[in-house]
């Protein structure tokens, strides 16, 4: 059995934003990671560029510069980070999967299980963090809330757009109406594969941003792209797509069936958090987006000596409020619950206006 002040679950962006923050402070840490350092970063498209300016991503108040000052890259950004834990020296146990948190007696009030290749380890810590992001799993294909699609499991039926190369030359349908759809109907439409897209409301959504909405409308109005509103997939085969009209209430429309051949399908819906570790520990999840409940002031849950950061407090985000260039602040709010002063190793806009531009000015 081993002690710790504090457990930290997750090496994304804001897990290692703190864990450079509770080594500054001294406190006595272990930082465990289910799979590797970035893990959901490393199944994004690859060379996808983030949306977020680098500026607004980078952390612990080191540059992330890109080689043509443009938004970075997937692969700049694994690596941008992977430099963070070699420059800090952080001490993370990767492929140590976090089974159970559960409440105890004593001054180390919670009890953390975890399964790893040797077996597994059983910790005590005064206080867990939990930054373990808000992607762990495609959200299912559901009709009227309910149905799992047939044939989602099929090979040819994936959630996770990797690259365009395999779909040259190919009939590819892609579902969905926002920025992963959109951004992947593009890049593989540009290499060269028949690509339309399935929707299931009449108009592609306002929240694609404001450079790919333009390209993908002008690319399906010029009927480069193929474009299937106001439609959901009843059923994949191997070789077709059964498409089902909806109405504005998203209900099938009866009768409306139509099938349609393609020979891969991309499911690009949306992704979830996976809160159950969460549930199990005693924290509520609230709502449809099952939000962790906590206090956004501190960041701590309604367990006491249990946080949350980045992404995660939000749950399964159904609009996008957090990402990780506001989250930076999570990492400040914890420090000072925690009885510590502010990190020096900080991004700016952790803070609000004026300590942000004397922290720029600084650097
Ligand atoms: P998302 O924003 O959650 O969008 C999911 C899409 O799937 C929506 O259009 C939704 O329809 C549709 N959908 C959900 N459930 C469905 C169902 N049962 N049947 C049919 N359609 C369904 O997910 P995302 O596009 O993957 O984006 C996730 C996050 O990643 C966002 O923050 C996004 O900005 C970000 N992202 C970043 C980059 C980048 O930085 N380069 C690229 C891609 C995505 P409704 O619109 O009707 O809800």
């Amino acid at each position: 059995m081993k002690t710790t002040d504090v457990l930290l679950i997750g090496a994304g962006p804001i897990g290692l934003e703190m864990a450079v923050a509770l080594q500054e402070a001294g406190y006595e840490y272990v930082h465990l990671e289910a799979r590797q350092v970035a893990h959901t970063i490393s199944w994004f498209p690859k060379q996808a560029r983030f949306f977020s300016s680098p500026e607004r991503i980078a952390i612990c108040g080191v540059p992330l510069r890109t080689l043509d000052q443009s938004k970075a890259t997937r692969e700049e950004y694994i690596s941008y980070l992977l430099g963070i834990v070699q420059q800090f020296r952080l001490q993370i146990r990767t492929y140590e999967r976090v089974t159970r948190v559960s409440p105890c007696e004593g001054e180390y009030r919670y009890e953390i299980e975890t399964s790893c290749p040797h077996g597994g380890e059983t910790y005590r810590a005064k206080h867990v963090i939990f930054t373990i992001g808000d992607m762990h799993g495609p959200r299912p294909l559901t009709l009227d809330g309910e149905t799992l699609v047939e044939g989602t499991n099929l090979p040819h039926v994936s959630s996770y757009f990797d690259e365009p190369h395999p779909y040259f030359g190919r009939k590819l349908l892609i579902v969905g109406g926002r920025n992963s759809a959109a951004e992947a109907a593009v890049r593989c439409f540009r290499a060269g594969a028949q690509v339309a897209v399935s929707y299931r409301r009449s108009e592609l959504d306002s929240s694609i941003k404001y450079w790919l909405k333009p390209e993908i409308e002008w690319l399906i109005r010029h009927y480069e792209i193929k474009f299937f509103p106001q439609t959901v997939p009843s059923c994949i085969s191997r070789t077709h797509v059964t498409l089902s009209k909806v109405g504005d209430d998203l209900a099938i429309i009866p009768d409306s069936d139509f099938d349609e051949a393609f020979d891969f399908v991309l499911l690009l819906i949306g992704y979830r958090m996976d809160g159950s570790l969460l549930a199990r520990a005693g924290v509520e999840l609230q709502g449809a987006s099952q939000t962790p409940n906590h206090d956004p002031t501190t960041m701590e849950t309604n367990r006491p000596g249990i946080y949350m950061a980045g992404t995660a407090a939000a749950g399964t985000q159904l609009r996008f409020k957090l990402f990780i260039e506001n989250c930076h602040a999570h990492v400040v709010r914890i420090m000072r619950h925690l009885g510590s002063k502010d990190p020096t190793h900080i991004n700016p806009l952790a803070y609000s206006d004026l300590k942000r531009r004397s922290l720029i000015a600084e650097s």
